[in-house]
């Protein structure tokens, strides 16, 4: 088992590995290694400048994925998976500010579980699907409330630039059946469920979304937020934690 982390060097992103607090280097790569051997001690990860841990083809995002969410938007729990796309340019890492213009109006924080796909994944099975995660991380899916309503359909809603913070630590061995996840927002608890609460859980939705689309090498899966979103503003600093992978924290800006 590895914590694994992306980090900007003179020479480029690089990926180390995270022991009690201390970052490693690491010859490895995250989608092709499956060796996790350390090398010098870089710092802590805090002296480092972290980054999102991939570079996907696609972000496959789940709707109402927990009743508890569903509700709170007075929406029935499907009764297959709703899947929608955010863009890759969306993806920021740890401590870069979530940005958008005041006119967009209410911007909310999701927390969610994200599943990094390992290697290509066509039409599986649920039996077969973890085969295909190389690791878990925490996302959120900052989501433009107001646009979502007004337009329909989610791409601009949820496609702004910043509003896919991701990272930075890569659980490559973690059971995601029952994991605690949480929001705060300046330290105020908003989010505090369970993976458990999931309506599809992991497995059930690559192998749903490998019927539709093959995954490839990075993809991630955005597995749906638990109940109890609410509205970012300037100056806002706004933290996603799950159990067994740690805490991705990123402030918020409002431009007039
Ligand atoms: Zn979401």
């Amino acid at each position: 088992m590895a914590l694994v982390i992306s980090y900007l060097t003179p020479d480029g992103p690089r990926y180390g590995l995270v022991d009690e607090g201390i970052v490693f280097e690491w010859e490895g790569d995250l989608l092709v290694d499956r060796q996790y051997n350390p090398g010098h001690a870089v710092g802590t990860p805090e002296s480092v400048t972290l980054l999102p841990p991939v570079r996907p083809s696609k972000i496959v995002c789940i709707g109402r994925n927990y009743a508890a969410h569903a509700a709170e938007h007075n929406a029935a729990v499907p009764d297959e998976p709703i899947i929608f796309l955010k863009p890759p340019s969306a993806l920021i890492g740890p401590q870069v500010a979530i940005e958008f213009a005041h006119s967009v109006g209410r911007v909310d924080h999701e927390a969610e579980l994200a599943v990094i796909i390992g290697k290509q994944a066509h039409k599986v099975s649920r039996e077969s699907a973890l085969d295909y995660v190389i690791g878990y991380t925490c996302a959120n899916d900052v989501s433009a409330r107001d646009l979502q309503k007004k337009d329909g359909q989610w791409a601009r809603a949820k496609g702004f630039d910043t509003f896919c913070p991701l990272g930075p630590y890569v659980n490559t061995d973690l059971n995601p059946a029952d994991l605690g996840i949480r929001c705060t927002v300046n330290g105020q608890l908003r989010q505090d469920s369970r993976t458990s609460m999931l309506v599809f859980d992991v497995p059930a939705l690559i192998a749903f979304i490998s019927q539709v689309m093959t995954l490839l090498p990075g993809d991630l899966i955005l597995t749906g937020t638990p109940e109890g979103v609410s509205q970012l503003f300037d100056g806002d600093v706004v933290r996603v934690e799950i159990e067994g992978i740690g805490t991705l924290e990123n402030p918020v800006k409002v431009v007039s």
